[in-house]
């Protein structure tokens, strides 16, 4: 498997207990289906649910689009947790991740800011009233 930004070849690499298809020139990481709650965990819920659920697949980052290096399918652009500004590639054909090399110390930094809250990552029905708001048109 090859980097979907600077095609090097993906080294696996251990983040605890879970081996990650990583690259040595950028950092960034591809993240099999489950291996994000993993990564980026322990939290209570699930944080690949909260992040895909609903979400537009529409969001703007410094990196562009890319293909998944897994599958070759065009990957989306999803915004981790719904509003924290930390843009992911996510492919909708495998459900992996691709992770660019500054976003896991972010995802770490709002995992701890979470923990810490004592929050739980949105439930998926709360997360789907939410955005029936947030979609509503804004009185003007
Ligand atoms: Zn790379
Ligand atoms: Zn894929």
């Amino acid at each position: 498997m090859n980097c979907p930004r600077d095609s090097a070849v993906l080294e696996v690499k251990s983040f605890g207990t879970t081996p990650v298809r990583t690259c040595p020139v950028c950092s960034g990481m591809f993240l099999a289906h489950g291996q994000l709650n993993q990564v980026a965990g322990p939290i209570r819920g699930d944080l690949e649910f909260c992040t895909v659920d609903l979400d537009s697949f529409q969001h703007e980052d410094a990196y562009g689009p890319i293909t998944c290096p897994n599958d070759g399918a065009a990957m989306g652009k999803v915004d981790f947790n719904i509003d924290t500004t930390i843009i992911l590639d996510y492919c909708k054909k495998c459900l992996g991740f691709w992770m660019d090399g500054k976003e896991l110390a972010r995802i770490n930094e709002e995992v701890k800011r979470l923990n810490e809250a004592d929050a739980e990552v949105p439930d998926p029905l709360l997360v789907r009233i939410s955005q029936f708001f947030w979609n509503l048109p804004l009185p003007h």
